[in-house]
């Protein structure tokens, strides 16, 4: 089966993680903090939240939980991301996506330090990831290439297709493959032939949003195939690929649950990681 399992991926990492910070408790006496932000009551956004903080306390994170009512003004929430800014126990801040219609989610996102920006949408931490020079990498994305790399798949030269174009995803990942030298084509819904597109493709990330989307007369022999999708059909989890047709194509493929999924919480505590330890460096 050519599996790549993010579940034990993102395990040795949270292990590696939860050492580092054993270490530099032991050497400074301070661990990483991360403080959640979630506005109102979204089921998926709860769970999502309620993870990634058990996760902190997992790997030795303090985590900050602010859950607060849908009918919190943009004023308040902006006020809160200042305080949490100024926090020193505060390495990063993430605030769960998607807020409520009331409030711009764009200037949330922009107040956040782009030293604590754990999510990497701040627009510094962009322009970075455009120069090549970002350290705060969007975790879903920077989690696809952990997956690459740990499979030791040759990007460089490689044609990557990738199947979407959100700030979330789609746009980080083609950046991250063509900083790798891959020729990235990147897809989206008034794309053309878009079959023809994807049998091009050496490496093919899905994140499209759509059940089962990818057939396997859109994909090449031999392609490493990444599945971002996350979809429910009949209460169960299923990928943007139809891994049936698609798996005996593959050379390599990202099984739903248990591929590119859990890598994500793992970036954020990676990324997390990472601010803390730029924060306590003498400066
Ligand atoms: P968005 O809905 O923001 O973006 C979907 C993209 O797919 C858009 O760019 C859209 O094009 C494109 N698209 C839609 N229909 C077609 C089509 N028929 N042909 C080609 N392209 C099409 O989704 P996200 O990027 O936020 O997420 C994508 C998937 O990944 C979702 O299932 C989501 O749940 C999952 N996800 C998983 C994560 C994880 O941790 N595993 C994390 C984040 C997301 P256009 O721009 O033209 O509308």
């Amino acid at each position: 089966m050519p599996l790549i399992d993010g579940k034990k991926v993102a395990k040795e990492m949270r292990e590696r993680i939860a050492h580092k910070v054993e270490v530099v408790k032991n050497q400074t006496g301070k661990v990483p903090g991360l403080a959640t932000v979630l506005i109102g009551e979204d089921p998926a956004s709860m769970v999502y939240v309620r993870n990634k903080n058990k996760t902190c306390k997992e790997l030795g994170f303090n985590s900050f939980q602010h859950n607060l009512p849908e009918t919190t003004k943009e004023n308040d929430l902006l006020a809160l991301v200042d305080e949490l800014n100024q926090n020193d126990q505060v390495s990063g801040i993430l605030v769960q996506l998607p807020l409520p219609q009331h409030i711009d989610s764009q200037k949330v996102l922009e107040a956040i330090d782009p030293g604590k920006d754990v999510d990497g949408f701040h627009p510094v931490n962009v322009g970075k990831l455009v120069t090549g020079t970002a350290t705060l990498v969007p975790c879903t994305p920077a989690g696809i290439i952990e997956l690459l790399n740990h499979y030791s798949v040759d990007i460089e030269g490689k044609h990557a297709v990738v199947l979407g174009r959100s700030n979330i995803v789609g746009k980080p990942v083609s950046l991250l493959l063509l900083n790798r030298n891959a020729t990235v084509t990147i897809c989206h819904s008034r794309t053309k032939d878009l079959p023809v597109v994807t049998r091009s493709a050496d490496i093919l990330v899905a994140a499209v949003g759509k059940a089962n989307f990818v057939t396997g007369d859109m994909v090449r022999d031999g392609a490493v195939v990444i599945d971002v999708g996350i979809n429910r059909v009949d209460g169960k989890l299923v990928g943007d690929v139809a891994f049936d047709e698609v798996e005996p194509k593959a050379a390599l493929i990202t099984p739903v649950p248990g591929g590119v999924g859990p890598m994500t919480i793992a970036m954020l505590m990676q990324n997390t990681l990472k601010a803390f330890t730029a924060s306590i460096q003498p400066s």
